[in-house]
């Protein structure tokens, strides 16, 4: 052996393949028992928004993600979690799903939701509901109670009310803030489908003790969309997905965007396919992937490791886990 050899062979026993065990040794990764994440929509927020509402929207976020994890802490599956924290977030007004939603161009409500559970990937989703009050327990009634994985319209309506789903009428969704947009809009005649980029769609995506994840979303979908425009919210893969291998993930933004690049499922893929973190992937879709101002994302991990990211000029989102991290935030 050469004497530059038997140096290599030395530096590598007394430091280890990693190099010097001196200097800055790397923190011990966190086990994360649980984690959670919420969305209640990107796109353009104002900066000058009214401090009394900021503070709801804070409260509300708050709110939903301390719920969230209670029960998580309390041992849910992390399927009933996002069930129950998109139900929450589908009752306030705040958000454009359930209660609150945006109105179509003929000002009518029209809801959409999904939800997937990583353990099996099985899935469920409803499209164009007008009368089920909360469209996300109607999509996982879908999955769980039915052969099939997607209804529309009056076919989703037959099954909700054969299934026992609280409805309402349809009068219950209107809110003067979301007509009010819609009629800005028309008055503007301009033919374009959102309000400046404000959207307000939820989700929520959840790991549980047991290491099963599960994302949710529900929408009322774009202010002034077309008779029968579907987003991309109930098509699995494109804003929900759930895959106990990978990630769950829940978007939020414009939804034929994020249809045309099946985003939830292209991150689950890219750390499947190409062994990126959660994190690497979330962020070359968002900011490679999809164009500026497009939306955003939720995301954890199988390991815990959440992702919130967005390329819009905000995202109301929260994010909490195991380790103590409990966090909400708007645009910063
Ligand atoms: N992605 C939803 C849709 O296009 C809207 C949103 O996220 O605000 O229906």
């Amino acid at each position: 052996m050469k004497p530059f050899h038997l140096f290599v062979l030395a530096a590598l026993v007394a430091f280890g393949c990693n190099g010097p065990l001196v200097g800055n040794p790397q923190p011990a990764v966190e086990s994360i028992d649980f984690a959670i994440a919420i969305h209640g929509g990107a796109g353009t927020i104002d900066r000058d928004m009214d401090p009394d509402l900021e503070r709801a929207y804070r409260e509300a976020l708050e709110d939903a993600l301390r719920f969230g994890y209670g029960l998580l802490e309390q041992d849910s599956t992390s399927l009933d979690v996002v069930e129950q924290v998109v139900r929450r977030l589908e009752d306030d007004e705040l958000f454009n799903a359930g209660k609150g939603a945006v109105f179509t161009h003929e000002g009518t409500n029209e809801l959409d939701a999904a939800i997937m559970d990583g353990a099996t990937r099985g899935c469920g989703a409803v499209t164009g509901v007008t009368t089920v009050k909360n469209p996300i327990s109607l999509a996982r009634t879908v999955m769980e109670a039915s052969p099939h994985v997607f209804f529309t319209g009056s076919g989703a309506e037959a099954f909700a009310e054969r299934m026992g789903l609280e409805r309402v009428d349809p009068e219950y969704f209107f809110t003067q803030r979301r007509w009010d947009s819609l009629q800005k809009i028309l008055k503007r005649e301009e033919g374009t489908v959102s309000e400046t980029g404000k959207h307000g769609t939820v989700g929520c995506v959840a790991l549980d003790r047991s290491g099963h994840l599960a994302a949710a979303t529900s929408t009322g979908g774009l202010t002034n969309k077309r008779f029968g425009r579907v987003g991309d919210v109930p098509v699995i893969g494109a804003g929900t997905y759930a895959d106990d291998a990978t990630a769950a993930i829940s978007c939020t933004g414009h939804g034929e965007q994020f249809i045309r690049n099946t985003v939830a499922s292209r991150v689950s893929a890219m750390m499947e396919y190409k062994g990126l973190t959660l994190d690497e992937a979330a962020r070359v879709v968002i900011s490679k992937v999809l164009g500026p101002g497009d939306g955003g994302l939720i995301a954890v991990g199988r390991d815990g490791a959440i992702a919130l990211e967005f390329n819009t000029e905000g995202m109301y989102r929260g994010a909490a886990d195991s380790s103590g991290r409990f966090e909400v935030a708007i645009w910063e």
